[in-house]
């Protein structure tokens, strides 16, 4: 089994979600988040999906969550997987630092929705041992990963991180290092289309998330789907779009930006384009 040791750094829906399915493949797991109370909130949120899943046939959550390790800082491992705040300053921090704390011959994951790979790999000394990881929410449930090349990645690296992936019971897609990678170039300007015709009056939500639904045969509508991911990840993800592809058909839709600033950011607030119960 490759990748015995992984270090998961950020412990939201996503951080979460990767340490169960790594947790789950029988591998030891490091999870560390730098804001208070998150981790212990991540691991709650772990044994919630673990129980509901046990039901379904799945893992017993007393062997998972023991191999699950609350950590302060980085710490050494085969593997970090970087899923912090969709924000290339914090992510470049993050790999400068690992690049001094995990061994040599560590890999250096990001599960980045957009920010170049290529970038985060040239703050460590290490570029042909950074990839992006793009896992999908939730984790335990989608199958995809979009494995991202930097410039500099090597055909190792690539090939150690696809057969994880497909150990994970995932299914590995390789995409190239531009913004936005396949995934969320096809989808954000989805998303932005339909936050721009509820801006203009033209249906209201229920009915944008209706007609995608049953019109085009998607699982969730686009509305709904901005939720889940959060909406300040799909502004984020969206101004990647915006700057490095340079085309203004990319930048996010001011209603977008409003609930933001309102923080109305989907599921994880409460409220975005919908209200959520606890
Ligand atoms: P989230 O807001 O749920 O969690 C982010 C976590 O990062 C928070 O717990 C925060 O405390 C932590 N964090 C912030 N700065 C940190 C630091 N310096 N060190 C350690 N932890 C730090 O966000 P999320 O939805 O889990 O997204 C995380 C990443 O995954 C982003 O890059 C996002 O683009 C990507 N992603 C998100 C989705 C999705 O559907 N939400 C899907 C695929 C990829």
């Amino acid at each position: 089994m490759g990748y015995e040791s992984v270090l998961v750094v950020g412990a939201g829906q996503m951080g979460g979600g990767i340490a169960q399915v790594i947790a789950a493949s029988g591998r030891t797991v490091l999870l560390h988040d730098a804001a208070p109370g998150a981790v212990e909130r991540g691991l709650s949120a772990i044994e919630k999906s673990l129980t509901k899943l046990h039901e379904k046939g799945g893992a017993d959550p007393n062997d998972v969550l023991p191999r699950i390790t609350p950590v302060d800082d980085l710490v050494a491992a085969d593997l970090m997987i970087e899923a912090v705040i969709e924000d290339a300053s914090v992510k470049e921090e993050i790999f400068r630092r690992a690049d001094q704390v995990l061994p040599a011959h560590a890999t250096l994951a990001s599960n980045t929705s957009s920010i170049p790979i290529t970038s985060l790999a040239a703050v460590t000394s290490r570029p042909h041992q950074v990839i992006g990881m793009h896992f999908f929410n939730p984790v335990p449930v989608l199958k995809l990963v979009e494995v991202i090349r930097g410039l500099e990645t090597s055909d190792e690296t690539t090939r150690t991180i696809t057969e994880l992936a497909v150990d994970l019971g995932k299914t590995p897609a390789e995409a190239r290092d531009l913004p936005g990678f396949v995934s969320n170039r096809i989808l954000m300007p989805f998303i932005n289309e339909a936050a721009y015709a509820l801006l203009e009056g033209v249906a209201e939500p229920e009915a944008i998330d209706t007609i995608a639904r049953l019109g085009f045969a998607h699982p969730m509508g686009p509305l709904a789907l901005a939720d889940l991911i959060g909406l300040d990840t799909c502004v984020a993800i969206m101004e990647v779009l915006h700057r490095g592809l340079g085309n203004p058909k990319y930048a996010p839709c001011p209603l977008l930006r409003q609930y933001v600033q309102a923080g109305r950011l989907g599921r994880k607030s409460g409220r975005g384009f919908y209200e959520y119960s606890s």
